[in-house]
């Protein structure tokens, strides 16, 4: 049996974002397949949470099997289903306009929501709530204005991830799309579901009734995955196998002293080049 190195000796709970560290696009990253089937023979419990709400828990479960790993529906926090699920506390069989894709629509339906398109009544709209839209057009920006200008839409976002990891480089995220919203109407998100915001995290150590002190995110984002994790109390574990360089660390440690942002969570506890590394060779 494999052994994890020193620092993660005593992990019991392995966190994983999935842009960026366990895939990149339509290509695995090298050998991330071996390292969670090891994890999984440690008896460590495995999870993925990721901040792109795209596609639905189910595809995401299909897509792992694409790349020879196994997982089930609720092994997925996504920003979509953890929006899902924080919206219908604040209210059920709400009327949303959604600014976003599959994922977060399907997610919205199957906690009871009503999922309206832009010729809908905008005086009914509950909820404005934008994600990653890869389809956006003039005429959905409008109709969200309208509803939360015009109508009595309060604004929510699932995250604000600035760029999305391809196979090929780089390509906008879903903060394009919630600052364009913000600049058509002068308001912020009440609330921005996914990381940094450390509920997501909350809810998954306690789903899974584990420790902080002995749980770990493995990440590629320092102002999402990182501080989400340092802001939840968790371990934090920067890969550098997606949007982040080695350079970007050092570039932070230099701040530290100046930003107390960068003091309070966007460091993190470990940096490994590859999700591999964590195991003695
Ligand atoms: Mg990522």
């Amino acid at each position: 049996m494999r052994k994890l190195i020193e620092q993660l000796k005593d992990i019991e709970l392995a966190i994983f974002d999935l842009d960026g560290v366990i895939y990149r696009g339509d290509k695995l990253i090298s050998n991330s397949d071996k390292v969670i089937t090891a994890l999984k023979e440690l008896r460590i419990k495995v999870v993925y949470n990721s901040n792109n709400s795209t596609i639905t828990r189910n595809m995401y479960v299909q897509r792992l099997k694409g790349f020879n790993i196994e997982s089930k529906i609720l092994d997925f926090y996504t920003s979509a289903s953890i929006t899902a699920s924080e919206i219908t506390k604040i209210k059920q069989n709400a009327t949303i306009y959604v600014i976003g894709e599959m994922g977060l629509k399907e997610e919205l339906k199957r906690c009871g929501h009503e999922v309206v398109n832009a010729e809908s009544n905008h005086r009914e709209v509950d909820f404005v709530i934008v994600g990653l839209d890869r389809a956006l057009t003039y005429a959905k920006l409008a109709f969200a204005q309208k509803c939360i200008l015009e109508g009595n839409a309060k604004f929510y976002a699932t995250n604000a991830d600035t760029s999305l990891p391809v196979a090929t480089g780089l390509l906008p995220g879903a903060g394009v799309m919630v600052n364009a919203v913000e600049t058509c109407t002068g308001q912020k998100p009440v609330k921005i579901f996914g990381k940094p915001n450390p509920e997501g995290i909350q809810s998954i150590i306690e789903d899974t009734n584990s420790n902080p002190s002995i749980s770990v995110i493995f990440g590629d984002r320092l102002n999402t995955d990182i501080l989400a994790g340092n802001r939840a109390g968790i371990n934090t574990a920067l890969v550098l196998t997606g949007v982040t360089k080695a350079s970007d660390i050092e570039k932070l440690e230099g701040e530290k002293d100046r930003s107390l942002e960068v003091e309070v969570g966007m460091i993190p506890n470990i940096v490994i080049n590859s999700l591999k590394d964590i195991f003695l060779s």
